[in-house]
C-alpha cells in the first residue's frame, strides 16, 4: 500500500537517509529501530509528507504525492501519526480533539463525528474522560487520546514516533496494549519504538536503522534470533 523507493534526504550536505527501499503492505505491524540519529523519525516524516525527500519516492497505491497541499492533505487523512508528545489541542476538551479533525479535514457531520469519536475513545478506554481537557489527564491518557483522535479520520495506515518515550514507566503498559489491540484488529501501523518486547510480540517486520540506511528488513522472530548484521548484532546486546 506505501512503497518507498530510492528514497534520500540531505539537510544541508549531511544525508540523513540513504536510498532506503521498502513496502508496506496491508495489515502489516513494522517496528523501525536504530540508534539515536540513525534517520528513524525522519523516515517517518517523509513517509508521511511531513518532510520532502531530496530523491526517490513514496507511492500510496501506486501512485506519488504530489507536493500538492490539498493532495497532501488527502494522503495525511489516509495515513495519520501519532507522536511522542501527543500534539492534542489543550485548548480542546477529549471530545472535541477528536471531532475536530474529522469535522474540519473530512467534512463529515457533527452526528457522524461524534460517533467515531465515542466508538474510538471507547476501544482506547477514554470514554469516561470525553468532557476533560489535555491537562487534566496523566501521559498515558493523553496518548490514548491522541490514537482514538487519529483512529477518528478512518486512516488506512497508523505511523508512530516513539509513542510510549514520554511516558512515565508505569504507563507504558496501557499504551502498548492499545497498539496491540489495533494490530490484532488487522490496522496497518508503522512504528518507531525502543519497545524491543513489542517488537517481538507484536509486529510482523522489523526495520533496523543505522546512519540513515536500513541495514535489516526481516521478520521478528529472524531479527532478535539471527540478525544477519554487525551493527544490529550490537545494537541488541544493549537490550540483553
Ligand atoms: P532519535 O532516536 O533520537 O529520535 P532518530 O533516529 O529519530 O533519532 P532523526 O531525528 O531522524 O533520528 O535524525 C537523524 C539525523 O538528522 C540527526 O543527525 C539529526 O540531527 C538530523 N536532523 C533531523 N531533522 C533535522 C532538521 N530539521 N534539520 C537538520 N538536521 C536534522
Ligand atoms: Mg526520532
Amino acid at each position: 500500500m506505501i512503497e518507498v523507493k530510492d528514497l534520500s534526504k540531505s539537510f544541508g550536505d549531511h544525508e540523513v537517509l540513504r536510498k532506503i527501499d521498502f513496502e508496506v503492505k496491508k495489515g502489516e505491524v513494522i517496528c523501525i529501530l536504530g540508534s539515536s540519529g540513525s534517520g528513524k523519525s525522519t523516515l517517518l516524516r517523509c513517509v508521511n509528507k511531513l518532510e520532502t525527500q531530496t530523491s526517490g519516492q513514496v507511492l500510496y497505491h501506486g501512485k506519488e504525492i504530489r507536493n500538492v497541499q490539498k493532495e497532501i492533505n488527502e494522503f495525511r487523512s489516509r495515513v495519520g501519526m501519532v507522536f511522542q508528545s501527543f500534539n492534542l489541542f489543550n485548548n480542546m476538551t477529549v471530545l472535541e480533539n477528536c471531532m475536530e479533525g474529522a469535522r474540519k479535514v473530512l467534512h463529515v457531520s457533527k452526528e457522524e463525528a461524534f460517533d467515531r469519536a465515542i466508538k474510538h475513545l471507547k476501544e482506547v478506554g477514554m470514554a469516561p474522560y470525553i468532557n476533560a481537557r489535555p491537562e487534566q489527564l496523566s501521559g498515558g491518557q493523553k496518548q490514548r487520546v491522541a490514537i482514538a483522535r487519529g483512529l477518528c479520520m478512518n486512516p488506512e495506515v497508523l505511523l508512530f514516533d516513539e509513542p510510549t518515550s514520554a511516558l512515565d514507566p508505569e504507563m507504558v503498559g496501557e499504551v502498548l496494549n492499545v497498539m496491540k489491540e489495533l494490530a490484532s484488529s488487522g490496522l496497518t501501523m508503522l512504528i518507531v519504538t525502543h519497545e524491543m518486547d513489542f517488537a517481538k510480540n507484536v509486529s510482523s517486520r522489523v526495520l533496523f536503522m543505522d546512519k540513515g540506511y536500513v541495514v535489516e528488513d526481516a521478520p521478528p522472530e529472524e531479527f532478535f534470533t539471527n540478525p544477519k548484521n554487525d551493527r544490529s548484532r550490537e545494537f541488541l546486546s544493549r537490550f540483553i
